[in-house]
């Protein structure tokens, strides 16, 4: 076995299997486009949850008949544009072969082992090092118009508790004290215990770059635009030896994986971010507004919206109509709340139908290891699932059974995990 790696992309994921993989005394080389901690990933842009219990997949029973109201709902979190239609259909009939109780069930099963120890999972990759101040430990709340909505939301709760994350109801009047800018439109919350969050993702990135390079890791600015068995190969044409290679390029691991004959119906939930610098007042910890699911963290930078999904192709440019859901649920929420300055942002989720990322060595391209897929919980299993490429990468089995998400499994069944 050898001793030298590339790790393609310096995401959440790929900076996780880079730093494991120097760890054990790897030479690693991680190529990037930017920097770590750059806007061009998702792990810069998110909303900075450790959602531990985010185990409900976005398959669930009933999805065929919620879309069409979903998609025409102007107040709900899914935008449909044309672009990207063509990459949709397949990606969205086998969307709908998981959206039944058993494969719901089987899915949440696989995401919870990935989801449980996310923030030791964290903790461990931090250690020591800078970035560890980013990380909090916290309670994950959940935030209703009344109690009725609440209970209109218990198919993902049970299926939450089932995966053994248990809510318990807020007592409202302590929850008004703790964040003085909750407006009448909440009348019932519940809250997650042992969650988690980031308080600057991209801060935080940068510094688990700097940690990886601190440690002798080699940092390389270019786009891969082919990756081989043994090699990969840099616009402009150089290429870079390695035995073993990780791709971990979020969404654009696709085309690079493609090329090596593997199918992968994976496609961008777009997603966006509203961040409010030096906001009049902060939710203490991170808060899923349930109705349009937009989530609000507080951030060392400020307050930081972000959710939506817009199902459009990867590269068109950002809309305004889910900025404007961003606000509307801003001023509902938290009426009275007053800023400075603010930033926009558009990132990517890279998605699978069944809500799995992909992870194992390429059918066909042996020392090659895909590691992506992380879809709404990517900042939150990125350690783990980056940890377990390098265990792959070492010759070492993973220490959760990879069956599930083995990168092999849409060739075979044409759908589903
Ligand atoms: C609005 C929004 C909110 C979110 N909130 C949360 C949350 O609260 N909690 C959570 O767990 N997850 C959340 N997510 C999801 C999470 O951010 C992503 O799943 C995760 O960051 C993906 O990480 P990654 O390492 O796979 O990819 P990325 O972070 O996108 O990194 C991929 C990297 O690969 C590089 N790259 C790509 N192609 C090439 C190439 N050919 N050559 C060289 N470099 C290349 C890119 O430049 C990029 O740096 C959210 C996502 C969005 C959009």
């Amino acid at each position: 076995m050898g001793d030298r790696a590339a790790v393609v992309g310096a995401g959440i994921t790929g900076i996780s299997a880079a730093i494991w993989l120097a760890r054990a005394g790897w030479r690693v080389t991680l190529i990037d486009r930017g920097r770590p901690g750059e806007a061009q990933q998702a792990s810069y842009g998110n909303a900075g949850v450790l959602a531990r219990s985010s185990v409900v997949p976005l398959a669930m029973p009933g999805l065929a008949w919620q879309l069409p109201r979903l998609a025409a709902d102007p107040g709900g979190p899914l935008f449909l544009r044309r672009s990207g239609l063509g990459r949709l259909i397949p990606w969205g009939i086998a969307l709908m072969a998981n959206a039944t109780e058993a494969r719901a069930r089987a899915i949440s099963a696989v995401l919870a082992r990935l989801t449980t120890d996310a923030i030791d999972q964290h903790a461990a990759l931090a250690e020591g090092t800078g970035p560890e101040r980013h990380l909090r430990r916290g309670e994950w709340l959940w935030l209703y118009r009344d109690e009725a909505a609440f209970r209109r939301d218990a198919r993902g709760h049970a299926l939450r508790q089932a995966a053994g994350f248990a809510c318990r109801p807020c007592d409202m009047a302590a929850l008004g004290r703790a964040d003085p800018a909750l407006g009448p439109a909440i009348g019932h919350a519940v809250a997650y215990p042992d969650h988690g969050w980031i308080t600057d993702p991209g801060a935080y990135m940068a510094a688990l770059g700097q940690a990886f390079a601190a440690r002798g890791g080699q940092i390389v600015t270019a786009e891969v635009v082919a990756v081989a068995p043994g090699r990969v190969t840099l616009r402009g044409g150089a290429e870079l030896a390695a035995e073993r290679i990780i791709i971990a390029a979020g969404i654009w691991s696709r085309p690079l994986a493609e090329a090596l004959g593997l199918r992968v119906p994976m496609i961008s939930e777009r997603g966006y971010h509203l961040m409010l610098r030096n906001p009049s007042a902060m939710p203490p910890v991170p808060c899923m507004v349930a109705g349009p699911r937009v989530v609000a963290t507080p951030m060392e930078g400020g307050l930081r919206l972000a959710g939506i999904v817009e199902l459009a192709a990867t590269e068109a440019p950002p809309d305004e109509a889910p900025v404007a859901l961003l606000r509307r649920t801003l001023r509902q929420v938290w009426p009275g709340l007053v800023w400075t300055d603010e930033e926009v942002w558009m990132g990517h989720r890279p998605s699978t139908p069944d809500s799995l990322p992909l992870l194992g060595e390429i059918p066909g391209a042996p020392g090659v290891i895909c590691a992506f897929g992380g879809q709404h919980v990517g900042l939150t299993i990125g350690p783990r699932l980056g940890r377990m490429a390098a265990r792959i990468a070492r010759g070492l089995a993973p220490d959760i059974d990879p069956g599930p998400l083995a990168p092999g499994r849409f060739a075979r069944r044409g759908r589903g995990a």
